[in-house]
């Protein structure tokens, strides 16, 4: 945005040695409705260019210090190097001038003039031609406008098919915004359910205070429009200190640096989600239609961005909670054979790299067969629960794993411990299940249940394999059996 479209005058850079074309010109200009600065040779308009930004130059060519070809030439470069990203424009130049053989025609629209007329003036084509080059040039820059708005979006959109990620996204979108409005400050403010809101993402020039993270409870907007936002109204303040605002509100523009804002609701499903605002902070500023467009067609790129996040969300929740059901047994709770042959394979892998020793217990309930036979199956699958738990308390480190092997067979993994230490869980095993004392009238060993159980222990390596341990552990397991039941066996 220029200077010129804040105020919305266009300003007129005359420039001619001769004090009184330069005093005609500027008055032809002035009953035209133009603001007029006037200068008398090349490098004085060179110096007003650079401040003032004119709309457009009527550039005498012959003068003093640097002559109108020379001042032409050296614009062409200000345009395009320094100003080009500021402005992103060309300024129409227009040169006046008495000569008017073809040579010198050549040599003002080969240093970059827009058109040419000789003096003496004639007035009514001046004014025409002045007109249609303003004309041409604002309808270049809408053009330009609208091509790097055009742009931005695709961008966007393509930002959106690429990433789930919202957050990079929303980022993405203020610092693009801001560039292209060249404004000082771009959000995106998320509503908490009381109302309340966070600025979740934001651009900012160095020169202002950053507000991201920021907490903004703003009553009167929700208030006044609250119902609004959820319509998708777009709301605007071209200058805070006319737009007769109550106190409150000019208290929070105030501490946000802000003297005009543009806020566009993003809203989700009949739901206002947040809000996208740019902030000028420097001046006040006229929003345009085109900007006020390129936010709204944003915000509801961004609706898509927030819709793709969500649906992710509980995708990643539902992958999660098929993972845990993948490796749960379902009636125990614990971890199930799969996860078993799984965990029994990572750790086989790790011990046989680190060479430390690998402990099996293989737990089976004795007489299961006439517990099931004389209170049920399902007081049986209670009783299943409750040893499950019993055998799952007894082990603390983080890498021990405890599984069903399948029916009323339980399966211990204990990686980094030897046989003596499988033994200790083994008792303590044996102990919590006594102390436990489940009624098992039927058992040939016990009143209670009781546990057979079977231990292995080695230290991985390439000439065994993990179904070697496990047959270590189910032939101590089956010793244990022999030897009357209720006790543990190791493999020799
Ligand atoms: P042993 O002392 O030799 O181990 O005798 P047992 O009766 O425990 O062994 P057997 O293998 O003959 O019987 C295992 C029983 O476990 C058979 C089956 O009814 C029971 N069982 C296996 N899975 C389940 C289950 O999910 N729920 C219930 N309630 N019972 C099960
Ligand atoms: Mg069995
Ligand atoms: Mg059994």
């Amino acid at each position: 945005m220029t200077i010129s479209s804040h105020t919305n005058q266009t300003l007129v850079l005359v420039v001619d040695d001769d004090l009184v074309i330069q005093m005609q010109l500027r008055q032809a200009m002035h009953k035209e409705g133009y603001k007029v600065i006037a200068a008398s040779d090349g490098q004085e308009a060179l110096d007003i260019y650079i401040r003032l930004h004119p709309d457009i130059i009527l550039l005498d060519a012959m003068m003093p210090v640097m002559d109108g070809f020379t001042c032409c030439a050296q614009l062409q470069t200000l345009d395009t190097d320094k100003f080009k990203n500021h402005f992103s424009q060309t300024t129409p130049i227009l040169m006046i001038t008495g000569l008017d053989d073809p040579g010198s025609v050549d040599k003002a629209f080969a240093v970059g003039a827009s058109d040419y007329i000789t003096k003496p003036i004639h007035w009514a084509v001046l004014r025409q031609r002045v007109r249609r080059l303003l004309q041409m040039n604002w309808m270049m820059k809408e053009l330009r406008h609208k091509i790097e708005q055009e742009q931005l979006i695709a961008k966007i959109t393509h930002k959106i098919r690429q990433s789930l990620n919202l957050e990079i996204i929303l980022n993405t979108t203020v610092t693009e915004v801001r560039q292209l409005l060249h404004t000082d400050r771009v959000i995106v403010y998320g509503f908490h359910p009381d109302g309340s809101g966070t600025v979740l993402v934001e651009s900012v020039g160095s020169q202002w205070q950053s507000i991201l993270g920021k907490e903004i409870k703003d009553c009167y907007f929700l208030e006044k429009c609250g119902q609004d936002y959820q319509k998708g109204t777009v709301y605007m303040i071209n200058d805070i200190d006319t737009a007769n605002l109550p106190q409150c509100q000019l208290n929070l523009l105030a501490e946000l640096q802000a003297k005009a804002n543009l806020v566009v609701p993003i809203v989700e499903s009949e739901n206002l989600w947040g809000l996208l605002v740019a902030y000028q902070c420097s001046e006040p500023r006229q929003w345009q239609m085109l900007e006020i467009d390129l936010l709204t067609q944003i915000a509801d790129q961004l609706v898509i961005a927030i819709q793709q996040a969500h649906i992710y969300e509980r995708l990643e929740v539902a992958n999660q909670e098929l993972k845990r059901l993948a490796n749960i047994d379902g009636l125990t709770q614990i971890a199930n054979r799969r996860c078993f042959d799984e965990v029994l394979f990572q750790e086989w892998k790790r011990l046989q790299r680190e060479k430390l020793p690998l402990s099996l217990i293989l737990c089976d309930i004795d007489f299961f067969k006439t517990y099931n036979d004389t209170c049920g199956h399902p007081a049986g699958d209670e009783c299943l629960k409750q040893v499950a738990y019993i055998i799952n308390q007894t082990v603390n480190r983080p890498a021990d794993l405890v599984a069903r092997y399948g029916g009323e067979e339980f399966v211990l993994i204990l990686p980094n411990t030897d046989a003596e230490g499988a033994v200790r869980i083994a008792e303590k095993i044996q102990s919590q299940i006594t102390n436990a004392a489940i009624s098992h009238l039927s058992s040939k060993v016990s009143k209670y249940v009781t546990l057979s159980l079977g231990i292995a222990t080695l230290i991985p390596h390439a000439q065994t394999s993990p179904e070697y341990l496990i047959a270590q552990a189910d032939q101590a397991l089956y010793q244990a059996k022999q030897a009357g039941r209720n006790c543990f066996f190791i493999a020799s």
